[in-house]
C-alpha cells in the first residue's frame, strides 16, 4: 500500500509514523529543508488538558512522538498563567531528532519538494505532481494525507494580518503552501471572526542573547518568567486577534511572559521592538521568530477540509486530513492525535477495511467529533479549540476527561476496546 503524506508538520509526521506502523510503503512530502512546520517555533506540551490526550494517545500504542518530546524538554511539569504541568521541548533539537526517528522507522523523506497539484480520476486522487527546484515529480498513491497546514502564502498574511513578517515557513525561500484537498476540488472552510479571516499566531521568539542576563538565568532555571509591562505601553485589543484563545487572558496582555524553549519565547503575537526596548531588562532586544515580530505575526487558519471523525475528507475517499488541515484544532498535541488517526486510517482505506472513528468516550475521539460538528452543524468559525484551555478543556472537565492519572487513561481506553490499536502491526 503506497500512502503519500503531504506535510510534514507535526501532522503529517504522526500520518507517516502512523502508516507505516501499518505496514504502508510512506513518502513525506514537505516543501521546506525541515519537517515539523510550524513546530519548529512552538514546544509547549502536556499542558492542561495535553497531558490526558498525550496519554490516551500513549495507550493507544500511538505515543511515539510524545515519548521523543518528553525526551528532549528542556522544562517539565512547569506552571505559567492559566497552566499546569507543562513541559518544554527544546526547538533547536527537536526536528533532527524526529527526522531520524521516522527514517528508522521506513518513512522516505522527500523535502525541498512541494506538491502543486493532484491528479485525480473516478473521484479518487492518483496522484501528487510536484516542484523540487526546476524538476517536475509524482508521486503516485493507494491513499493520501493533507497535512499542509494553514498558514501561508505571503498573499494572506499581507491580505488578512499586519504583512509577511517573515516566519519559519519561509514561503519566500521555499513557495507557499498548497493545499492538497483544494486542489482536489473540494471547497474549503475558512476561520473568521467578525472582519478578520484566519486569526493570527500567538507567539514570537526573542534571542536569548539579547536580554538582560538576570532573566535568561531565571528562565533557564525556572522555565518560564513573567515580567509586568508599565501600563502605558500595554496594547489593548491584541489578544482578539490570536489563534491560541488558550492564551487570551489579560495576564498575557499585562506581563510579558517568556518561557524558555531554547530561544525565549514571548507569548504575544507581536509587540513593537521600540517599545519592548523601552522596558528593563529588554533594552536591546532582537526578534529571532518571526523576524518582523515587531510589526506581525503568520496568519493561520484560512483552509480548513470538511471531513468526517475518521478524517476522510468529504467526497474523496482515499484522501484524509490531520492538524490544523482537520478544522480549527490548535496544537502539536492535536497535530500529532490527528495525524496518528489519520495515517492509520489512509492505510485502513487504501485495504477497503472499515475506518476507525475513535469514541467519544475518550478525549480525543470527542474532540475531533465535537469540532467537526461546531464547525459544520453550529457553523461556529471564529473558536479555536485545543486540549490546553478555553472551549475545548471547559469541555473536558465538564466531560471528566480531564486526569494526569495515567492509570485511569489506560483503564478509559481499555474500556473502549482500543488499547494499542496504533501500536506496530
Ligand atoms: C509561532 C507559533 C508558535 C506555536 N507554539 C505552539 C506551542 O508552543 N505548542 C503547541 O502545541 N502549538 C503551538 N503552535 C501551534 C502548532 O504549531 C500548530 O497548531 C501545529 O503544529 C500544526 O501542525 P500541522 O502539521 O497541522 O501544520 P503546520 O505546522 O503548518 O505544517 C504544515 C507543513 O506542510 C508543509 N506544506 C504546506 N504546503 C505544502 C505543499 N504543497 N507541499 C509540501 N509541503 C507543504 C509546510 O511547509 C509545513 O511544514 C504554534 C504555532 C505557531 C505559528
Amino acid at each position: 500500500m503506497k500512502i503519500v503524506v503531504i506535510g510534514g508538520g507535526w501532522a503529517g509526521c504522526a500520518a507517516a509514523l502512523s502508516a507505516s506502523k501499518m505496514g504502508g510503503q510512506v513518502m513525506l512530502i514537505e516543501r521546506t529543508d525541515m519537517l515539523l512546520g510550524t513546530g519548529l517555533v512552538g514546544g509547549i506540551m502536556r499542558n492542561n488538558g495535553r497531558f490526558t490526550a498525550a496519554e490516551e494517545m500513549i495507550a493507544m500504542g500511538g505515543g511515539e512522538l510524545f515519548e521523543l518530546t518528553d525526551q528532549n524538554s528542556l522544562h517539565r511539569m512547569i506552571e505559567f498563567p492559566g497552566h499546569r504541568h507543562s513541559s518544554l521541548y527544546s526547538v533547536a533539537r527537536m526536528e533532527p531528532m524526529v527526522r531520524s526517528f521516522l527514517l528508522s522507522r521506513g518513512v522516505s523523506i522527500h523535502c525541498q519538494v512541494r506538491v502543486t497539484d493532484v491528479e485525480m480520476a473516478d473521484g479518487l486522487v492518483r496522484a501528487v505532481v510536484a516542484k523540487q527546484g526546476d524538476e517536475a515529480l509524482r508521486f503516485d498513491g493507494d491513499a493520501f494525507v493533507d497535512g499542509t497546514g494553514t498558514a501561508g502564502g505571503p498573499a494572506n498574511c499581507n491580505k488578512y494580518g499586519n504583512g509577511c513578517a517573515m516566519c519559519v515557513l519561509r514561503c519566500h525561500s521555499f513557495g507557499g503552501r498548497v493545499s492538497v484537498t483544494a486542489r482536489a476540488g473540494v471547497k474549503e472552510m475558512v476561520g473568521r471572526k467578525g472582519d478578520q479571516i484566519g486569526a493570527m499566531s500567538g507567539s514570537c521568539k526573542l534571542l536569548k542573547e539579547s536580554l538582560d542576563p538576570q532573566i535568561v538565568a531565571a528562565l533557564n532555571q525556572e522555565g518560564v518568567v513573567v515580567v509586568p509591562i508599565p501600563a502605558a505601553k500595554i496594547l489593548k485589543g491584541k489578544l482578539a486577534l490570536k489563534c491560541c484563545q488558550q492564551y487570551a487572558m489579560s495576564e498575557f496582555e499585562q506581563n510579558l511572559i517568556l518561557l524558555d524553549t531554547g530561544h525565549a519565547k514571548l507569548m504575544t503575537p507581536f509587540f513593537p521592538l521600540d517599545l519592548l526596548r523601552e522596558i528593563p531588562g529588554f533594552e536591546n532586544t532582537r526578534y529571532e521568530d518571526p523576524y518582523a515580530g515587531g510589526i506581525g505575526n503568520s496568519i493561520r487558519f484560512v483552509g480548513m477540509a470538511p471531513r468526517d471523525d475518521a478524517l476522510n475528507v468529504e467526497g474523496v475517499a482515499n484522501l484524509f486530513c490531520a492538524g490544523e488541515k482537520a478544522g480549527l484544532l490548535v496544537g502539536h498535541t492535536e497535530a500529532i492525535c490527528t495525524g496518528a488517526l489519520a495515517g492509520y486510517n489512509a492505510v485502513k482505506a487504501a485495504r477497503k477495511e472499515k475506518l476507525l472513528v475513535l469514541p467519544d468516550s475518550l478525549a480525543v475521539g470527542d474532540a475531533i467529533g465535537f469540532v467537526r460538528r461546531q464547525m459544520r452543524e453550529e457553523g461556529i468559525l471564529s473558536l479555536k479549540y485545543t486540549f490546553s484551555g478555553s472551549v475545548y478543556f471547559e469541555r473536558m472537565k465538564t466531560k471528566g476527561f480531564y486526569t494526569t492519572d495515567r492509570k485511569q487513561v489506560e483503564q478509559r481506553v481499555g474500556a473502549a476496546g482500543l488499547s494499542m490499536v496504533f501500536a506496530q502491526h
